[in-house]
Protein backbone atom coordinates (compact mmCIF):
# COMPACT_ATOMS: atom_id res chain seq x y z
CA UNK A 1 0.00 0.00 0.00
CA UNK A 2 1.26 3.40 -0.73
CA UNK A 3 2.06 5.66 1.82
CA UNK A 4 0.19 8.72 2.93
CA UNK A 5 1.24 12.17 1.19
CA UNK A 6 2.65 14.77 3.59
CA UNK A 7 2.82 18.55 3.12
CA UNK A 8 5.00 20.71 5.61
CA UNK A 9 6.70 23.84 4.81
CA UNK A 10 9.10 26.58 6.90
CA UNK A 11 10.04 29.97 6.24
CA UNK A 12 13.32 31.31 5.04
CA UNK A 13 12.93 34.51 6.88
CA UNK A 14 15.83 34.86 9.85
CA UNK A 15 18.10 31.82 11.24
CA UNK A 16 16.29 28.78 12.45
CA UNK A 17 16.13 28.38 16.20
CA UNK A 18 15.56 25.87 19.03
CA UNK A 19 12.32 26.39 19.07
CA UNK A 20 12.14 25.68 15.31
CA UNK A 21 13.89 22.26 16.31
CA UNK A 22 11.53 21.46 18.99
CA UNK A 23 8.08 22.98 17.36
CA UNK A 24 9.02 21.28 13.15
CA UNK A 25 12.15 20.12 12.38
CA UNK A 26 12.00 16.72 15.51
CA UNK A 27 8.33 16.08 13.84
CA UNK A 28 9.06 16.06 9.98
CA UNK A 29 11.88 13.90 11.42
CA UNK A 30 9.50 11.70 12.88
CA UNK A 31 7.60 11.51 10.10
CA UNK A 32 9.91 11.14 7.10
CA UNK A 33 9.95 7.33 8.08
CA UNK A 34 5.93 6.76 8.27
CA UNK A 35 4.87 8.77 5.09
CA UNK A 36 5.82 10.21 2.15
CA UNK A 37 6.77 13.78 2.82
CA UNK A 38 7.36 16.62 0.83
CA UNK A 39 8.83 19.58 2.60
CA UNK A 40 9.69 23.08 1.22
CA UNK A 41 11.44 26.13 1.83
CA UNK A 42 8.90 28.43 1.58
CA UNK A 43 10.73 31.18 0.04
CA UNK A 44 8.28 32.98 -1.74
CA UNK A 45 6.80 33.20 1.40
CA UNK A 46 8.97 35.31 3.19
CA UNK A 47 9.16 37.89 0.49
CA UNK A 48 5.34 38.57 1.17
CA UNK A 49 6.42 40.04 4.67
CA UNK A 50 10.30 41.09 3.45
CA UNK A 51 9.70 41.61 -0.44
CA UNK A 52 12.35 45.12 0.83
CA UNK A 53 15.27 43.68 1.72
CA UNK A 54 16.24 40.68 0.10
CA UNK A 55 20.11 40.16 1.07
CA UNK A 56 19.91 37.56 4.06
CA UNK A 57 17.25 35.54 1.96
CA UNK A 58 19.88 33.43 0.57
CA UNK A 59 22.02 32.90 3.78
CA UNK A 60 18.48 32.41 5.19
CA UNK A 61 17.39 29.54 2.39
CA UNK A 62 20.99 27.75 3.54
CA UNK A 63 20.41 27.95 7.11
CA UNK A 64 16.95 26.28 6.85
CA UNK A 65 18.38 23.40 4.37
CA UNK A 66 21.41 22.90 6.55
CA UNK A 67 19.32 23.01 10.12
CA UNK A 68 17.00 20.41 8.33
CA UNK A 69 19.68 17.88 7.51
CA UNK A 70 21.39 18.59 10.49
CA UNK A 71 18.48 17.91 12.37
CA UNK A 72 17.91 14.37 10.49
CA UNK A 73 16.23 14.24 7.52
CA UNK A 74 17.47 12.17 4.79
CA UNK A 75 16.58 13.32 1.18
CA UNK A 76 16.52 9.44 0.61
CA UNK A 77 13.54 9.31 2.70
CA UNK A 78 11.79 12.96 2.44
CA UNK A 79 11.60 15.51 -0.85
CA UNK A 80 13.71 18.38 0.78
CA UNK A 81 12.86 21.40 -2.20
CA UNK A 82 12.44 24.88 -2.49
CA UNK A 83 9.05 26.61 -3.16
CA UNK A 84 10.69 29.49 -6.02
CA UNK A 85 12.27 26.46 -8.43
CA UNK A 86 8.80 24.35 -8.42
CA UNK A 87 7.28 27.54 -10.37
CA UNK A 88 4.03 25.15 -11.02
CA UNK A 89 3.23 26.96 -7.59
CA UNK A 90 2.52 30.55 -8.82
CA UNK A 91 0.72 28.84 -11.60
CA UNK A 92 -1.89 27.36 -9.27
CA UNK A 93 -1.55 30.83 -7.06
CA UNK A 94 -2.76 32.82 -10.09
CA UNK A 95 -5.72 29.80 -10.91
CA UNK A 96 -7.02 29.60 -7.57
CA UNK A 97 -7.14 33.65 -7.29
CA UNK A 98 -9.66 33.23 -9.70
CA UNK A 99 -12.27 31.44 -7.76
CA UNK A 100 -11.33 32.79 -3.89
CA UNK A 101 -13.45 35.36 -2.90
CA UNK A 102 -11.79 38.32 -1.05
CA UNK A 103 -13.43 38.12 1.90
CA UNK A 104 -12.06 34.48 2.59
CA UNK A 105 -8.38 36.20 2.65
CA UNK A 106 -9.39 39.01 4.88
CA UNK A 107 -10.86 37.21 7.79
CA UNK A 108 -7.77 34.56 7.95
CA UNK A 109 -6.69 35.95 11.40
CA UNK A 110 -3.67 36.17 11.30
CA UNK A 111 -3.36 38.84 8.07
CA UNK A 112 -4.95 41.37 10.82
CA UNK A 113 -2.90 40.46 13.69
CA UNK A 114 0.17 40.72 11.37
CA UNK A 115 -0.37 43.73 10.20
CA UNK A 116 -1.08 45.42 14.03
CA UNK A 117 2.11 43.73 15.24
CA UNK A 118 4.38 44.56 12.61
CA UNK A 119 5.25 48.08 12.53
CA UNK A 120 7.84 48.44 10.08
CA UNK A 121 7.21 46.98 7.55
CA UNK A 122 4.13 48.16 5.05
CA UNK A 123 2.27 45.03 4.44
CA UNK A 124 -0.67 46.55 2.36
CA UNK A 125 0.69 44.41 -0.59
CA UNK A 126 -1.73 42.27 -2.29
CA UNK A 127 1.17 39.02 -1.46
CA UNK A 128 0.64 39.73 1.97
CA UNK A 129 -3.05 39.27 1.66
CA UNK A 130 -2.81 36.32 -0.88
CA UNK A 131 -0.47 34.64 1.33
CA UNK A 132 -3.11 31.90 2.58
CA UNK A 133 -3.70 31.50 -1.13
CA UNK A 134 -0.30 30.81 -1.66
CA UNK A 135 -0.22 28.37 1.22
CA UNK A 136 -3.29 26.60 -0.40
CA UNK A 137 -1.66 26.12 -3.69
CA UNK A 138 1.67 24.84 -1.95
CA UNK A 139 -0.83 21.92 -0.53
CA UNK A 140 -3.57 21.00 -3.27
CA UNK A 141 -0.73 21.04 -5.79
CA UNK A 142 0.88 17.78 -4.07
CA UNK A 143 -2.75 16.62 -3.77
CA UNK A 144 -1.15 15.94 0.05
CA UNK A 145 -3.59 13.67 2.46
CA UNK A 146 -2.13 15.82 5.74
CA UNK A 147 -0.16 18.78 6.93
CA UNK A 148 1.12 18.92 10.42
CA UNK A 149 -0.30 21.71 12.44
CA UNK A 150 -0.77 23.00 15.74
CA UNK A 151 -4.49 24.13 16.85
CA UNK A 152 -3.24 27.84 15.65
CA UNK A 153 -2.80 26.95 12.27
CA UNK A 154 -6.20 25.20 11.56
CA UNK A 155 -7.51 27.99 10.32
CA UNK A 156 -5.01 28.10 7.50
CA UNK A 157 -5.57 25.02 6.56
CA UNK A 158 -9.33 25.43 6.72
CA UNK A 159 -9.31 27.77 4.05
CA UNK A 160 -6.96 25.83 1.94
CA UNK A 161 -9.73 22.67 2.08
CA UNK A 162 -12.41 25.75 1.35
CA UNK A 163 -10.34 27.00 -1.43
CA UNK A 164 -10.25 23.26 -2.63
CA UNK A 165 -13.54 22.39 -2.57
CA UNK A 166 -15.01 25.74 -4.36
CA UNK A 167 -12.68 24.59 -7.10
CA UNK A 168 -13.74 21.08 -7.00
CA UNK A 169 -17.47 22.50 -7.69
CA UNK A 170 -16.46 24.69 -10.52
CA UNK A 171 -14.31 22.35 -12.59
CA UNK A 172 -15.12 18.67 -11.27
CA UNK A 173 -13.05 16.62 -8.72
CA UNK A 174 -9.46 17.31 -8.90
CA UNK A 175 -8.30 18.25 -5.60
CA UNK A 176 -8.57 15.70 -2.25
CA UNK A 177 -9.40 17.67 1.31
CA UNK A 178 -6.26 17.55 3.21
CA UNK A 179 -6.39 16.59 6.76
CA UNK A 180 -4.45 18.18 9.30
CA UNK A 181 -2.25 16.21 11.35
CA UNK A 182 -2.72 18.01 14.61
CA UNK A 183 0.85 17.92 16.50
CA UNK A 184 1.05 19.08 19.94
CA UNK A 185 4.12 21.25 19.60
CA UNK A 186 5.67 22.21 22.79
CA UNK A 187 5.48 25.85 23.90
CA UNK A 188 9.40 27.19 23.49
CA UNK A 189 10.38 30.14 25.49
CA UNK A 190 13.12 32.28 24.69
CA UNK A 191 16.16 33.72 27.34
CA UNK A 192 13.34 36.50 28.37
CA UNK A 193 10.36 34.17 28.85
CA UNK A 194 8.64 35.30 26.29
CA UNK A 195 7.96 33.01 23.31
CA UNK A 196 10.99 32.56 21.60
CA UNK A 197 10.94 34.46 18.65
CA UNK A 198 13.33 36.41 16.34
CA UNK A 199 11.14 39.33 16.96
CA UNK A 200 12.12 39.73 19.98
CA UNK A 201 15.73 39.06 20.35
CA UNK A 202 15.40 36.05 22.50
CA UNK A 203 16.75 33.46 20.74
CA UNK A 204 19.13 30.08 20.59
CA UNK A 205 19.85 29.77 17.41
CA UNK A 206 20.99 26.43 16.45
CA UNK A 207 24.08 27.90 14.24
CA UNK A 208 25.20 29.48 17.68
CA UNK A 209 28.36 28.40 18.75
CA UNK A 210 28.49 26.34 21.98
CA UNK A 211 30.22 29.47 23.55
CA UNK A 212 27.11 31.71 22.33
CA UNK A 213 24.45 29.40 23.52
CA UNK A 214 26.14 29.01 27.28
CA UNK A 215 26.54 32.46 27.18
CA UNK A 216 22.65 32.70 26.56
CA UNK A 217 21.66 30.35 29.23
CA UNK A 218 24.16 31.74 31.82
CA UNK A 219 22.17 35.48 31.50
CA UNK A 220 18.66 33.66 30.95
CA UNK A 221 16.05 35.05 33.03
CA UNK A 222 14.90 33.01 36.26
CA UNK A 223 11.93 33.75 39.05
CA UNK A 224 12.49 37.19 39.78
CA UNK A 225 11.88 36.72 43.18
CA UNK A 226 14.92 34.33 43.36
CA UNK A 227 17.65 37.44 44.41
CA UNK A 228 20.39 35.98 46.88
CA UNK A 229 21.39 32.45 46.70
CA UNK A 230 19.32 31.69 49.56
CA UNK A 231 15.75 32.82 48.64
CA UNK A 232 12.96 29.58 47.86
CA UNK A 233 12.12 29.84 44.10
CA UNK A 234 9.34 28.89 42.23
CA UNK A 235 10.40 26.98 39.15
CA UNK A 236 7.35 27.62 36.98
CA UNK A 237 7.78 30.98 37.20
CA UNK A 238 11.16 30.73 35.78
CA UNK A 239 11.84 30.25 31.65
CA UNK A 240 14.99 28.04 32.77
CA UNK A 241 12.60 25.32 34.33
CA UNK A 242 10.59 25.62 31.20
CA UNK A 243 13.34 24.82 29.09
CA UNK A 244 14.47 21.79 31.28
CA UNK A 245 10.93 20.43 30.85
CA UNK A 246 11.77 19.85 27.60
CA UNK A 247 15.69 18.72 27.48
CA UNK A 248 16.71 17.58 30.56
CA UNK A 249 15.54 14.24 32.20
CA UNK A 250 12.13 13.44 34.47
CA UNK A 251 14.47 12.84 37.28
CA UNK A 252 16.58 15.86 36.35
CA UNK A 253 13.27 18.42 36.33
CA UNK A 254 12.36 16.75 39.94
CA UNK A 255 15.58 17.23 41.42
CA UNK A 256 16.09 21.10 40.12
CA UNK A 257 12.32 21.72 40.70
CA UNK A 258 13.05 20.41 44.86
CA UNK A 259 16.01 22.16 44.61
CA UNK A 260 14.53 25.77 43.47
CA UNK A 261 12.22 25.56 45.97
CA UNK A 262 14.24 24.73 48.84
CA UNK A 263 17.32 26.79 47.90
CA UNK A 264 19.20 23.36 47.78
CA UNK A 265 20.50 24.87 44.22
CA UNK A 266 21.64 28.13 42.66
CA UNK A 267 20.59 29.34 39.84
CA UNK A 268 24.02 28.77 38.46
CA UNK A 269 23.88 25.44 39.00
CA UNK A 270 20.46 24.80 37.88
CA UNK A 271 21.87 26.37 34.30
CA UNK A 272 24.45 23.90 34.30
CA UNK A 273 22.00 20.88 34.29
CA UNK A 274 20.53 22.81 31.30
CA UNK A 275 23.46 23.67 29.06
CA UNK A 276 24.73 20.09 29.33
CA UNK A 277 20.99 18.44 28.62
CA UNK A 278 20.69 21.21 25.75
CA UNK A 279 24.61 20.46 24.08
CA UNK A 280 23.71 16.93 23.94
CA UNK A 281 21.18 17.89 22.04
CA UNK A 282 23.06 20.23 19.96
CA UNK A 283 26.22 18.54 19.91
CA UNK A 284 25.33 16.31 16.44
CA UNK A 285 23.46 18.88 15.01
CA UNK A 286 26.36 20.85 15.51
CA UNK A 287 28.61 18.14 13.60
CA UNK A 288 26.09 17.72 10.68
CA UNK A 289 25.68 21.43 9.99
CA UNK A 290 29.46 21.95 9.75
CA UNK A 291 29.84 19.31 7.27
CA UNK A 292 27.18 20.51 5.13
CA UNK A 293 28.86 23.98 5.61
CA UNK A 294 31.37 22.53 3.94
CA UNK A 295 30.17 21.00 1.17
CA UNK A 296 27.46 23.44 -0.75
CA UNK A 297 28.34 21.75 -3.61
CA UNK A 298 26.02 19.28 -2.28
CA UNK A 299 23.87 21.41 -0.39
CA UNK A 300 22.58 22.64 -3.60
CA UNK A 301 22.42 19.17 -5.46
CA UNK A 302 20.13 17.84 -2.53
CA UNK A 303 17.92 20.91 -2.98
CA UNK A 304 17.76 21.09 -7.06
CA UNK A 305 17.59 17.24 -7.06
CA UNK A 306 14.48 17.61 -4.24
CA UNK A 307 12.77 20.05 -6.59
CA UNK A 308 12.95 18.30 -9.79
CA UNK A 309 11.31 15.68 -8.03
CA UNK A 310 8.66 17.70 -6.68
CA UNK A 311 8.30 19.37 -9.85
CA UNK A 312 7.42 16.06 -11.32
CA UNK A 313 3.93 15.87 -9.05
CA UNK A 314 3.16 19.29 -9.60
CA UNK A 315 3.31 19.10 -13.57
CA UNK A 316 1.16 16.42 -13.55
CA UNK A 317 -1.64 18.00 -11.15
CA UNK A 318 -1.10 20.75 -13.22
CA UNK A 319 -1.91 19.23 -16.51
CA UNK A 320 -5.12 17.66 -14.20
CA UNK A 321 -5.77 21.26 -13.41
CA UNK A 322 -5.63 22.98 -16.90
CA UNK A 323 -7.51 20.21 -18.36
CA UNK A 324 -10.26 21.03 -15.86
CA UNK A 325 -10.62 24.29 -16.37
CA UNK A 326 -10.18 24.01 -20.20
CA UNK A 327 -6.74 25.51 -20.78
CA UNK A 328 -5.24 22.40 -22.32
CA UNK A 329 -6.32 22.28 -25.84
CA UNK A 330 -8.32 23.62 -28.49
CA UNK A 331 -10.08 19.90 -28.54
S1 LIG B 1 16.99 27.40 40.39
FE1 LIG B 1 16.63 27.03 38.22
S2 LIG B 1 14.41 26.99 38.01
FE2 LIG B 1 14.86 27.97 39.99
S3 LIG B 1 14.88 30.16 39.55
FE3 LIG B 1 17.01 29.41 39.41
S4 LIG B 1 17.28 28.93 37.25
FE4 LIG B 1 15.10 29.09 37.61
Amino acid sequence: MSKKRVLSGIQPSGRLHVGNLVGALQNWVKLQDEYECYYFIADWHALTSQYADTSQLKEYVKDVIVNCLAAGLDPEKATIFAQSRVIEHAELHLLLSMVTPLSWLERVPSYKEKQLEVKDKDLNTYGFLGYPLLQSADILIYRANYVPVGVDQMPHLEITREIGRRFNNFYGEVFPEPEGLLTQFPKVVGTDGRKMSKTYGNCIFLSDSPKEVEQKIRTMTTDPQRIKRTDKGDPELSPVYHLHKIFSSKEEQDEVAIGCRTAEIGCIDCKKVLIKNLFTVLDPIWTKRNHYLEKPDELEDIIESGSKKAREVAIDTMLGVRKAIGLDSLK
